[in-house]
């Protein structure tokens, strides 16, 4: 018999068959509870995923945005993502890493990983994301955690990297232990697709194992790892049933565990090297956007993440709908930022540089932000939420809210001194001229002036 999880596919599939068509009523109930900040539940958001009509979308759009700036203000946190190594065990239809593909399999060095994180850092980049294939003999926990030291010990003239996430595949609560005590911050896994029919039918190798990725971040908390990410590859199964499953999930561990996920990631399939097939459900642009949108209203404490997969067209009208953080200036291929010809995972559709993503976000009016404070000042899992849920994210006054905008200037600042270009600069100088403007409490104020004042002087990694 078939065990029972947190996924119930007769409650997500009921709730997409009752909320058909919700009357302009019952929207407008809803949204005036989004903009509460008060969340969603799961048949609520299935109504907001169902209803159709122009005026329907954009009340829904600006509900998110609304949402968006109230917890996140103007900030957009970059990342960079870091390929280990390529050799993967599991046969993953979707990708480019599966087993069956015999060409370009390559793991990097301590050398050469320490090389490519200099080639982020000098980019500007502070946060990164390492990745692998899941692979006991290439790739074990052990040349894990010492690929986690080689970052971290990587220096240049501009500095290092202060937050490393961690995407790899499901493992111990044990290797958990030992991830946490690298001093990781997020832990993401994607579950990929919460319907086990589609997931069976895409995964072959230790991955197959349905109930093995969907319990993962339970393990990860475990042992001791507070901040997880969730995610979905849009592509394998319906949209509006991957968008209940991902709330689903959400509402599971924030009931077990008492936080809800720090992010959650909503990658869409891309054609990858030897991957012959075409994935049956395809997510059309306006319903990615909406189910930004519908997951930005359902679970508004939660980080959202694009990354460079998406166009840029698309990355900026999500920018605006929800997602609080996006890679920059990626490569899928392990050493793929030193040369470029071992096989990727999937193709990118935004190649553009850090410099000239940051520069597109400032002219859309947001501020580029490199960011790790809270992780390092222990503000993580229920700590993290706890402030973060007065909506008090952004602005001078309680909770993080009296951080986070002054931060996100500090490190814009770093960024500006050190990499920008020269549109860049007076982009950035700008924002950071309005935002300083803008901070309402006295103290905060004066301190961050200091604080800009000492990073012109030399003096880096300054924070609240
Ligand atoms: N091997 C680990 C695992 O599978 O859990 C690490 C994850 S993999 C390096 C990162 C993510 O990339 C996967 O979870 C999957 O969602 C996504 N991915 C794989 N192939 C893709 C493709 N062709 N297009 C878009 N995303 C893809
Ligand atoms: Fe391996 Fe992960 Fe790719 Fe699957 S998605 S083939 S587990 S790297």
């Amino acid at each position: 018999m078939m065990q029972d999880t947190f996924i119930n596919e007769r409650r997500i599939k009921d709730a997409l068959e009752k909320a058909a068509k919700p009357s302009m009523e019952a929207l407008s109930d809803l949204l005036a509870k989004g903009k509460r900040l008060e969340g969603l539940t799961l048949e609520e958001a299935a109504m907001l995923l169902n209803v159709e009509g122009i005026e329907a979308e954009s009340g829904i759009f600006e509900t998110a945005a609304f949402i968006k700036n109230a917890i996140y203000g103007a900030r957009l946190v970059f990342f960079a993502p870091l390929y280990l190594s390529n050799y993967c065990v599991n046969d993953c239809g979707y990708c480019g890493f599966h087993a069956g593909n015999k060409a370009g399999r390559r793991k990097l060095t301590m050398d050469e990983i320490r090389a490519e994180a200099r080639r982020l850092i000098d980019m500007g980049h502070r946060r990164l994301l390492i990745e692998a294939g899941e692979d006991p003999v290439n790739n074990p926990i052990d040349y894990i955690l010492e690929a986690i030291d080689a970052v971290y010990s990587a220096k240049t003239g501009k500095g290092g990297i202060r937050r490393l996430n961690v995407n790899i595949a499901a493992t111990t609560v044990e290797n958990y232990r030992l991830l946490k005590a690298k001093g990781i911050g997020t832990y993401q896994l994607f579950q990929e697709s919460y319907h086990r029919p589609a997931f069976e039918k895409m995964h072959k190798g230790p991955k197959g194992d349905y109930t093995r990725q969907l319990y993962a971040l339970d393990n990860a908390f475990k042992g001791g790892i507070d901040d997880v990410g969730i995610g979905v590859l849009f592509g394998l199964y319906d949209w509006r049933f991957e968008t209940l499953g991902l709330i689903a999930h959400a509402e599971y561990l924030s009931k077990t565990f008492g936080v809800g996920p720090h992010t959650i990631s909503v990658p869409r399939f891309r054609p990858a090297a030897s991957v012959e097939m075409t994935p049956d459900f395809l997510v059309k642009d306006d319903e990615f956007l909406r189910l930004i949108a519908v997951l930005r209203i359902a679970v508004p404490y939660t980080g959202m993440i694009i990354t460079t997969r998406e166009r840029p067209e698309i990355r900026k009208t999500a920018f605006r709908l929800g997602i609080s953080q996006t890679s920059a200036a990626s490569s899928t291929a392990p050493g793929g930022q030193s040369k470029g010809d071992n096989i990727a995972q999937f193709e990118l559709s935004d190649k553009r540089s850090l410099d000239e993503t940051a520069i597109g976000v400032m002219k859309q009016g947001f501020t580029p932000s490199f960011c790790t404070a809270c992780y390092r000042k222990q503000r993580t899992g229920s700590a993290f939420m706890e402030l973060a849920k007065p909506g008090d994210i952004h602005e001078s006054g309680r909770g993080i809210k009296a951080f986070c905008q002054p931060n996100s200037i500090l490190t814009l600042f770093e960024y500006i001194e050190d990499t920008a270009s020269p549109e860049g600069r007076t982009l950035g100088m700008e924002i950071i001229r309005k935002s300083i403007e803008a901070i309402e409490n006295p103290a905060i104020k004066k301190q961050t002036i200091e604080k800009l004042e000492r990073i012109k002087q030399g003096e880096r990694d300054l924070y609240f």
